[in-house]
Formats: C-alpha cells, sequence, structure tokens
C-alpha cells in the first residue's frame, strides 16, 4: 500500500470495435484485427493509467530518462516509428517487462537489477516493442476478453467489495496476455532485427534470455507474475536466436555492448521488496512510511497491493480489506459508505465501528451480487482517513466475527524504531582492483543475498574470477524484523 493513489478508471466500453484486414509493416503478413491503429493507442494509454495506478513507477527521474532514450531509440528504427511510444520502469521487485498497445512498454525494477549491459536491457525492450509493432496484444485482446474485462471491472466497481477470489489478482492479469510461441519467437526475431539496427551486439541477447530464466527462479515478493510465466520459453528459443545470428553473419566487432554505462545507472537502485511499502511479520503488517500496524487474524494470507491491503480467509470464505477512505473525516466517510444502495447498518460498536449488512441485488446485466454481512471502522491517522472493512457472507457472519472485529479494531500508530525505520536492500557497485574469485570479492565485500544469487546478477557463475578493473555489483541492506 502507497500513500500515492488514483482510481484505475478502465473506460473501454467507451472503445469502439471494428473489423479491419491490414498488412503488418513488421511482419509483412496480413492481419484480422477487431482494432484500429487510434483504438489501439487509446486502449495502450487506458492500461498505462492502470499500471501506473496499481504498480507505480520507480523514483528516479535519471534512470527512468535513461530507459526512455535507449527505448524510444529503438523504436524509432522499427516499422511503427510514429506511436507515441513510452518506456516506463515500474516499481516492482519481480523480474519482468510487457508491452501494451499503441507503443506502451513497462520494465521492472526487478528485471534492470539483473542485466549487465545496455545490449541486454536493449534486448529485452526490443523484443518487447516487437509484441507492439507485430501487434500481438492487439490481436490478443479479442472481442471475448474485452467482453470479460468489463465484467471485471463492473464486479469490482464497488471498490469497498471486491470478490473474495480477486483479492490474490486484482484485476492485473489482463494486463499480461499470454502471447503464444509463435508470437514469442517472432517478437525475438523482430527484437534481434531492432538490437542490430541500432548497432548492440546480437549475441547479448539469446544471453540474456538464458539468464532471465535462471533469475526468475530465484526472485520473489512481485506483484506480477513472472517473466517466465508470461513468457513461455521452449529448451530451444535460445539456440533459435543463436541459428539465425550466425545466419545474419554476427556482429561486427565494434558491435555496442555498452556494460559500465548501463551498470553505473544501477547504483543505489532499491532491490526486492521495498519494506518501507509495508511489510508482514507474523500476522501483523507494518507500514514504516504511513506510520501504522494491524493485526491480522492468525493464518490469513495477508496481499499488499498499491491501494489496499487485503487479508483472506484460508478457507476463502472472509476477507479484509485496509485502504484510505475518500473522506476528510471519519464521520464523513462513514455516511458516504452508509449512503451507498443496499448498505445497511446493523449497530454501533464503538467510535466509527459499526456491523452492517449488504442486501443482495440483481445488476443491469441481470448479474447477481449475493450480499454480505460484515464491520467496518474508520480511522483518523496523519490526516488521512482509513477504512478497515471485514466480511464474509450472511450466513458465515456469526463464526467470523470473532476474528473479523479484533483484526479491524488493531489499527494502531507505528512506534517502534525498528520498524518504522527500516529500508530496502539496495544495490552497489564496487570495482575490483585486482583479479580475485566472486567468493573472494563476496568476503570482502559481503552481500546480504547468497553467493548463487550474486552470480547471478552478475552474469556470472559463482566460481568464475573477476577480471582487474572490473564494475560487480553487490546487494546491501538488511531483512526488516521478524516480530
Ligand atoms: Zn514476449
Amino acid at each position: 500500500m502507497r500513500h500515492f493513489r488514483f482510481p484505475a478508471v478502465l473506460s473501454l466500453s467507451a472503445l469502439l470495435i471494428t473489423i479491419a484486414c491490414t498488412l503488418n509493416p513488421a511482419t509483412g503478413q496480413r492481419q484480422f484485427t477487431l482494432i484500429g491503429e487510434q483504438q489501439e493507442i487509446a486502449m495502450g494509454r487506458e492500461y498505462a493509467k492502470s499500471v501506473e495506478a496499481e504498480i507505480g513507477f520507480y523514483q528516479d527521474e535519471k534512470l527512468q530518462a535513461y530507459v526512455q532514450s535507449i527505448g524510444k531509440e529503438l523504436a524509432s528504427h522499427t516499422e511503427r516509428p510514429s506511436l507515441p511510444w513510452e518506456f516506463h520502469v515500474v516499481d516492482d521487485p519481480g523480474v519482468n517487462a510487457f508491452a501494451l498497445p499503441g507503443g506502451y512498454i513497462f520494465i521492472t525494477r526487478g528485471i534492470l537489477a539483473s542485466f549487465n549491459s545496455e545490449a541486454e536491457m536493449a534486448s529485452v525492450l526490443g523484443h518487447e516493442i516487437g509484441h507492439v509493432t507485430a501487434r500481438h496484444s492487439v490481436e490478443q485482446l479479442s472481442r471475448a476478453q474485452l467482453a470479460q474485462l468489463g465484467l471485471g471491472v463492473a464486479m469490482v466497481a464497488s471498490e469497498d467489495f471486491r470478490q473474495y477470489a480477486d483479492l490474490a489478482q486484482m484485476g492485473l492479469g489482463v494486463l499480461f496476455l499470454k502471447f503464444s510461441r509463435d508470437d514469442e519467437s517472432q517478437a525475438d526475431q523482430l527484437g534481434l532485427r531492432y538490437l542490430m539496427r541500432d548497432h548492440y551486439q546480437a549475441e547479448e541477447m539469446p544471453k540474456v534470455f538464458e539468464m532471465l530464466k535462471r533469475q526468475t527462479e530465484m526472485a520473489g515478493g512481485s506483484r506480477l507474475p513472472e517473466w517466465q510465466s508470461t513468457h513461455p520459453s521452449p529448451e530451444h528459443r535460445s539456440a533459435k536466436l543463436h541459428r539465425r545470428i550466425e545466419k545474419l553473419g554476427g556482429s561486427p566487432p565494434d558491435a555496442l555492448v555498452r556494460r559500465d554505462t548501463y551498470l553505473e545507472h544501477l547504483r543505489g537502485l532499491v532491490f526486492g521488496p521495498d519494506p518501507r511499502e509495508g511489510y508482514v511479520a507474523g500476522r501483523t503488517f507494518y507500514h514504516p512510511q504511513m506510520a501504522f500496524r494491524v493485526d491480522f487474524p492468525e493464518g490469513w494470507k495477508i496481499v499488499n497491493q498499491k491501494q489496499m491491503v487485503g487479508a483472506l480467509s484460508p478457507d476463502r470464505k472472509a476477507a479484509i480489506v485496509l485502504k484510505l477512505a475518500q473522506a476528510d473525516d471519519p464521520g464523513a466517510a462513514a455516511q458516504k459508505f452508509f449512503n451507498q444502495s443496499g448498505v445497511r447498518k446493523l449497530g454501533r460498536r464503538g467510535r466509527g465501528f459499526f456491523d452492517f449488512q449488504i442486501d443482495p441485488s440483481t445488476d443491469a446485466s441481470g448479474g447477481s451480487q449475493p450480499g454480505a454481512r460484515g464491520s467496518i471502522a474508520f480511522v483518523k491517522h496523519r490526516n488521512l482517513v482509513f477504512q478497515l472493512v471485514g466480511y464474509t457472507s450472511p450466513g458465515d457472519f456469526s463464526s467470523y466475527s470473532r476474528v473479523i472485529r479484533p483484526a479491524i479494531s488493531s489499527f494502531r500508530k507505528l512506534t517502534d524504531p525498528a520498524h518504522l525505520n527500516v529500508k530496502p536492500k539496495r544495490v552497489q557497485l564496487i570495482r575490483v582492483d585486482r583479479a580475485m574469485s566472486l567468493e573472494a570479492f563476496d568476503r570482502k565485500h559481503p552481500s546480504s543475498v547468497s553467493i548463487e544469487e550474486l552470480a547471478l546478477l552478475n552474469g556470472i557463475q559463482p566460481t568464475d574470477t573477476l577480471k582487474s578493473g572490473t564494475l560487480i555489483k553487490r546487494v546491501v541492506g538488511r531483512e526488516p524484523p521478524k516480530n
């Protein structure tokens, strides 16, 4: 959960769908598409807004500008140079990159930490650009998926009551369209084309895909699915790239790698989950940046999203959601909540603390909402009003109320400096002054990650010897307290 928040508005119903047959300039193939270029751009722009709201951009202007400049340079030499290309680093520890229709490309800070050259980054940007120039994502977003998306948005339209199962996913899945093996292979080919047009060393591309596969297996704490799951990676994928590079005659001797230029941009990069935005220790959720803590019921699954923190009972029948209320004080927030149609107050249990019932209803399209019963608390903290709501089906409330009520009334100001002052881990760079093994480097400059992970981050093996004068990454910083 973060301080900055905007409602994610997807108004896709406003986009008209037409059928067209066009010749794709990148692939040379005829494509039947439901969506014209202007619509493609409008759609991408809408999704991009929700990426910013739900995941957020990484706060480092220099790094953002760098990624943007490399990405735009690559895109300017493609078959669709006039798209409104945008490249953003999203604040996520996972290892991933994804493209939205219209030229909106996102890359995680987690994947950036694992690259070791500008050519490696350009390989992944080129691959994602390939998905856009070949219009893969537009094709994927079929009429059916659009309809489904509309439904999903309607379901979460009442922000207070997401279906329990949605808590774990929060509708981000739709951004990660699974491409077919053919699409992936085509994006690899196009990516390679763009990489070579910008005079990068082509051999960096198959290497980076092999590395990412290893890297993904180690990553964790992401709000997004991992690269590997969104990019099915058949065994022969990098072999295929190698063969293609050979056929193209390889890279010229002066092809660009730009190792140090790239690495210099990673100095101080946040590594792994950022505990300042909230973390769980035991059954307590701590939010150092906003200085509060909440004790959730024992055994519940806690999900920390950008705009809310959710907890789901083990049987997935009950949920607790903590978020900011759009009101100046708890009284106004409560009034707003109970003014919603179908929401009834069952009783006041304390200051800003109520039981409520939501009556079953049928919406315009004939879908039925099952109704819910729960408790809600409104708390003012640091000039913000927080809303904690615990709910389940009306029939199950009597058994869940004994864990829901204590949880939603456990919101406290966080004062313990051990939790308040936690810091994220960060990437540091050290130029080795003499040849040494990575193990010796790790003894001299200890990292807070394992030697295997350190080797992966540096794109080498733990037993490899580092040449004198090489820039090497290490990770510094500690885990937040466990209780
Ligand atoms: Zn892909």
